[in-house]
């Protein structure tokens, strides 16, 4: 075995020792206890089940890198030292990483971006959000906020409805590009509230000012990140034919006399967390 990753969830926390050739070899799966202290004696469990290995650590939600405070939707740890306390109580070293990112690792290193130098792993799912890499390894900043592309503001030309998004502000992309956020705009074109499934196999208006949104989100990105390829996760990521037809709506959006980046379906699904945090546990802790 040559590294492991824990994927910690809001509802269960799963640990997968790897092989050189990355394959998971064991996988051993537990509930995500209620308590904030169960938590980390649960994820204490995991990495003594590891053993010696390299290990990596996805946890959901943001770590404030001056405080080390977590904010996180899914696990009572709002307001906690999560890191640290983890550090604590398994006594030897770890990496972190958010889930976005060790997708996005897992993708560049092994996945669909594997021929690209720069690569964005866009999530399109409950939320949006992503992680950048450049050959192959995760740019990560000081800041925290690399890849919350969620939260760029929608242009004001859509003239699309401004709604309240998680994180406090008004009009971000996550507010009608995310799941939840196609059902509001079929509510808002058309007045009926229907799935994504529906939307998307209906094809039709709402379904176009989806793909709109999401053409003028990957035009942000171009401009700021300028990817070579954009790798879509999330459960949205499965609607039919989504690559071929995202990559059809960018031509009138994008930069003229630009390359547009190659839009990918990701490789790796649910097995991505683990495999991204223990990637990277190897490029952190590798000497
Ligand atoms: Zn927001």
């Amino acid at each position: 075995m040559i590294a492991g990753g824990i994927d910690v969830g809001g509802t269960k926390i799963e640990a997968s020792l790897f092989d050189a050739k990355w394959q998971a070899v064991e996988t051993r799966r537990v509930e995500t206890p209620a308590t904030y202290q169960a938590i980390i004696e649960a994820i204490a469990a995991q990495t003594v089940w590891l053993g010696g290995v390299p290990v990596g650590i996805g946890l959901p939600g943001r770590h404030d890198a001056g405080t080390g405070l977590a904010f996180t939707a899914n696990l009572p740890a709002s307001g906690k030292p999560m890191r640290a306390d983890i550090l604590n109580a398994i006594a030897r070293p770890a990496s972190f990483g958010n889930d976005c990112d060790l997708f996005a690792l897992s993708e560049a290193q092994l996945g669909a971006g594997r021929a690209y130098g720069a690569m964005f792993g866009l999530i399109l799912g409950t939320g949006i959000g992503g992680g950048f890499c450049l050959n192959g390894r995760l740019v990560t900043t000081r800041g925290g906020a690399m890849g919350e592309v969620g939260h760029l503001p929608l242009p004001a030309k859509l003239g699309l409805p401004l709604l309240p998004c998680g994180c406090g502000r008004t009009g971000c992309f996550e507010t009608l590009a995310s799941g939840p956020g196609m059902v509001k705009l079929g509510q808002h074109l058309q007045g009926a509230k229907r799935s994504p499934a529906e939307i998307a196999a209906e094809n039709g208006e709402v379904f176009a000012a989806w793909l709109e949104i999401v053409a003028a989100l990957i035009a942000s990105l171009q401009c700021t990140l300028d990817p070579d390829c954009i790798v879509l996760g999330g459960g949205l990521s499965n609607i039919d034919r989504l690559v071929e037809r995202l990559a059809a709506a960018l031509p009138p959006v994008l930069l003229k006399a630009t390359t547009p980046p190659t839009i990918l379906k990701a490789k790796f699904g649910d097995s991505s967390g683990t495999r991204g945090a223990a990637l990277l546990a190897m490029q952190e802790q590798a000497a």
